[in-house]
């Protein structure tokens, strides 16, 4: 019999996992603009120990075990046609191609920020970008951070501590941090950024200049929709969320009002038997929360399920965010869990039982050193 071929489109966060989770199952093929797993998390600590953060989260793909039997394709995906189950690539040498399938996961994720640029990137171009936030950080004698969400909440924290004596700002429009957490989550974390000398404004909404992206540092001062006087600071970063999903590629008819693949709870796209999506672009509930969660492993069997002619399992999402906010510190690793409860991870378990055992070998199935 021969082995159904799933074609995963974004080899990030979720697209990976699946494709690992699939890797015995079936012939899979995935393609990315990425020069591997480049991970959209822990923005802070990239910025702050762009070394450190690399060798978490940028993993290049010949180093996982499970993907010795996936194809890989450096490329963009340029279009899709569903009745002849097909995507069209333009792969990074600028060849064109089709990819037929049987099974296609959309988890193409989204363009946020100056860190989630869109677009194809090269190993030196992702290292070029790297070092260059970083050098403008370290250059700025003051930092104003825009936005109350853990991006935010992880850049003014990770700066303050890496760099004491600089003046650090977090803007953010609401009353408290961490809105989309716990309620106790916030408080904890404000308590910590003014404790290291942040200054927390809270009731501050940034007017977004016309035409800007929020896709790079600035330098330019920021003006209030709220009414305070204009801030100013050498290195604006702007993490409010602007996030936009990478779906041009995609025919309308999949998308929600927003640009969201549209999916039953199973993450299968209504009428389309066959295509199903996960991840960050995946419209599963307001917050599109299927990639933290860990919603990767469902979808490897209810496609093996839908193959097999077997019900389809539903994902239901929790109400509100949860897990690391500001990153690996000399502390440990400190997860909040949904009940707003902090765990720690000491920090002599990071290396060997964290990223070692349960990241490296529980997650990823084997992960070869750099
Ligand atoms: C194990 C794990 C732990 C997590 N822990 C936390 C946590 O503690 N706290 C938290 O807040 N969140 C956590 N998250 C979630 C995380 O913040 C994001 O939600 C996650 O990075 C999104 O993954 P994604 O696969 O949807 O998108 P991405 O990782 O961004 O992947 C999308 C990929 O598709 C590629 N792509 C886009 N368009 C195209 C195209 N046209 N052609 C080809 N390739 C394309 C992109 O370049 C990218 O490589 C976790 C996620 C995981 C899996």
């Amino acid at each position: 019999m021969t082995r159904p071929r799933v074609v995963i489109a974004g080899l990030g966060d979720s697209g990976l996992l699946t494709a690992i989770h699939l890797s015995r199952h079936a012939d899979v093929v995935g393609i990315s603009e990425r020069p591997g797993l480049v991970s959209g998390k822990e923005l802070g600590t990239r910025l702050t120990q762009p070394d450190e953060w690399a060798r978490d989260h940028w993993i290049a793909f010949d180093r996982y075990r499970r993907l010795d039997r996936v194809r890989t394709v450096h490329g963009t995906l340029t279009g899709v046609d569903l009745d002849a189950r097909r995507v069209r690539v333009t792969a990074a040498d600028g060849a064109e191609s089709e990819e037929p399938y049987d099974v296609l996961v959309v988890s193409t994720g989204v363009t946020n920020g100056f860190w989630r640029p869109p677009g194809l990137l090269s190993a030196r171009d992702l290292a070029a970008s790297l070092a260059a936030d970083r050098e403008r950080l370290a250059q700025a004698e003051s930092i104003a951070v825009v936005g109350g969400g853990p991006a935010a909440v992880s850049c003014a924290l990770n700066t303050s501590m890496t760099w004491p004596g600089k003046r650090i700002d977090l803007y953010f429009p609401g009353e408290r941090l961490l809105p989309h957490h716990h309620p106790r989550v916030g408080p904890v974390l404000s308590k910590r950024l003014s404790q290291l000398g942040v200054g927390v404004h809270p009731g501050h909404r940034a007017v977004v200049p016309d035409g800007f992206g929020c896709d790079r540092i600035t330098g330019d001062p920021i003006a209030w929709s709220t009414g305070q006087p204009a801030a100013r600071a050498d290195a604006v970063l702007w993490t409010i969320g602007k996030v936009r999903p990478n779906t041009a590629w995609l025919p309308r008819e999949l998308l929600d009002e927003h640009g969201f693949v549209t999916v039953e709870p199973s993450l299968r796209v209504p009428g389309h038997p066959g295509v199903f999506a996960i991840g960050d672009v995946a419209a599963t509930d307001p917050l599109r929360t299927s990639a933290r969660n860990r919603v990767d492993k469902l979808l490897a069997r209810n496609i093996r399920a839908e193959l097999a002619g077997r019900p389809l399992r539903a994902y239901r999402p929790p109400k509100g965010q949860w897990g690391s906010v500001i990153g690996v510190q000399p502390n440990g690793l400190e997860v909040f869990a949904p009940n707003g409860r902090a765990y720690r991870f000491p920090a002599w378990t990071i290396r060997g039982l964290l990223q070692g055992w349960i990241v490296g070998r529980g997650i990823y199935r084997g992960v070869r050193r750099a």
